[in-house]
């Protein structure tokens, strides 16, 4: 939707049914708000051309560069939170450990669960998918995604999530990286939600960690379609390893 400026914003609200006290600015979802109108809350959603996701053409990959190899820190006890933030199952960490990528280190701040994957591999979508987002000092991004698949084996550290949403504690993020966490998909994108921000570094892990039908049926009651199309690669190189 396109805002009416030249209304105060008491009468815009009020066209919408809603009150100033609810809602200080418009909300973005998966449905009315959905994926085609988030360009309406930031215009690189629309115009950027390094958006996330994308499919992953494993034969057009190329080799790593060495300086793109990341350093994974992330068998740590973290503090945690979980929460529900309105688009997703989100657990929000406390010297989560970190990453460190061509001499900078990117703390862990929080991971969250899709309820399908938004990255797909050679055309195929996940079961499920987290991303666990890092920052930088500077406030740059590198977004880690485990893919997960069902199977017969549940996963830990999911079934603590679900089971735990609302509540604080501690958590071992490292417990969520596969077991062959140094092979992975490397490229440059976006954040999958608005703002859409571009230049964060991706890495998506090869190895998809099984999951039970009962573990995903409870993650996607939770959100289930809370996932962005695929996006143009527009000339990106994917890097592998
Ligand atoms: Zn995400």
């Amino acid at each position: 939707m396109k805002l009416p400026f030249s209304l105060p914003l008491s009468a815009m609200l009020l066209a919408a049914g809603l009150s100033a006290s609810e809602h200080h600015e418009v909300h973005w979802d998966y449905d009315a708000h959905g994926p085609a109108h988030w360009c309406d809350f930031s215009a690189v959603c629309k115009d950027g051309k390094a958006q996330s996701p994308i499919d992953i053409r494993t034969a057009e990959t190329v080799s790593i560069a060495p300086n793109h190899i990341i350093k994974l820190q992330e068998n740590v006890e973290a503090k945690s939170r979980i929460v529900d933030n309105g688009h997703a199952i989100q657990v929000d960490v406390e010297n989560g450990g970190k990453i460190s990528v061509e001499g900078i280190d990117y703390r862990l701040i929080q991971f969250h669960f899709h309820g399908r994957s938004e990255e797909k591999i050679d055309g195929k979508q996940y079961d499920l998918v987290a991303h666990m987002v890092h920052k930088s000092d500077s406030g740059n991004l590198l977004v880690v995604g485990v893919l997960f698949e069902e199977g017969d084996k549940a996963n830990a550290i999911l079934e603590t999530v679900i089971q735990g949403v609302g509540t604080n504690g501690v958590i071992n993020p490292g417990k969520l990286l596969p077991e062959h966490s140094d092979h992975y998909y490397h490229f440059m994108g976006s954040l999958t939600t608005p703002p859409c921000t571009e230049n964060v570094r991706w890495y998506v892990m090869k190895e998809a960690q099984s999951a039970t039908k009962e573990q995903i049926e409870a993650m996607r009651r939770f959100y289930d379609h809370n996932y962005r199309p695929i996006q143009p690669l527009n000339g990106r190189i994917v890097e592998s390893i």
